[in-house]
């Protein structure tokens, strides 16, 4: 390769002989992305724009931990919980497979595709640890008392909301004999999401 061929514009970076499009020397594509002259890079941007979407998201640390998980189904999450008892992951498919090892004896064996992701944490993009606008939320009363009691459970180590992801949120509620953690996943759009940002 010889310089005379390239027009430099800067340092680390060249452009396009033929149509001057500038690229940057880190990622030179093998083709001009705007003329498609050969240029012999080896850059192939990856159609991957999910970027804001983390793998693995850290609800809960302690002795209990709680992660959201991403799944391969569109902006989909799932939980994931670790404590002394074991290991527990949300996802259908994995319940499925947990309950057939726990009636064989062989729950240690346990894993999933999600527990895995929990190597891989990553810190929520926002955590609540009170309802502040409850008092002016429109809803009856039961319903009320009901929130009130949930924000009464939170704590430092039991945010109530936690944002995993631009449209994902982590929700605190009554543990119930399915969900014995309390927590579920919320996808938040329009409206809502304007709500969850002024909590
Ligand atoms: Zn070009
Ligand atoms: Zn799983």
């Amino acid at each position: 390769m010889s310089l005379a061929n390239t027009t430099w514009t800067k340092r680390g970076g060249g452009s396009c002989p033929q149509c001057s499009s500038p690229y940057n020397n880190r990622y030179k594509p093998p083709n001009c992305l705007e003329c498609n002259f050969y240029l012999g890079g080896s850059y192939v941007p990856t159609k991957k724009a999910r970027l804001t979407v983390p793998k693995c998201t850290l609800v809960v640390s302690g002795e209990m931990s709680i992660y959201s998980t991403y799944t391969s189904s569109h902006d989909d999450t799932c939980l994931v919980v670790i404590d002394n008892n074991g290991k527990i992951c949300h996802h259908q498919t994995c319940k499925n497979q947990r309950a057939i090892l726990a009636n064989s004896q062989k729950l240690e064996q346990f894993e999933c595709k999600h527990l895995k992701m929990a190597d891989d944490v990553k810190e929520p993009l926002a955590v609540y640890k009170s309802l502040s606008l409850l008092a002016s939320y429109p809803c009856d009363d039961t319903t009320k008392a009901k929130l009130k009691e949930i924000e009464e459970k939170c704590s430092e180590n039991l945010p109530i909301i936690v944002q995993v992801s631009p449209t994902m949120y982590c929700v605190l509620g009554a543990p119930t004999a399915k969900n014995t953690v309390g927590y579920c996943d919320v996808r938040v759009r329009g409206h809502c999401a304007m709500l969850f940002q002024r909590l």
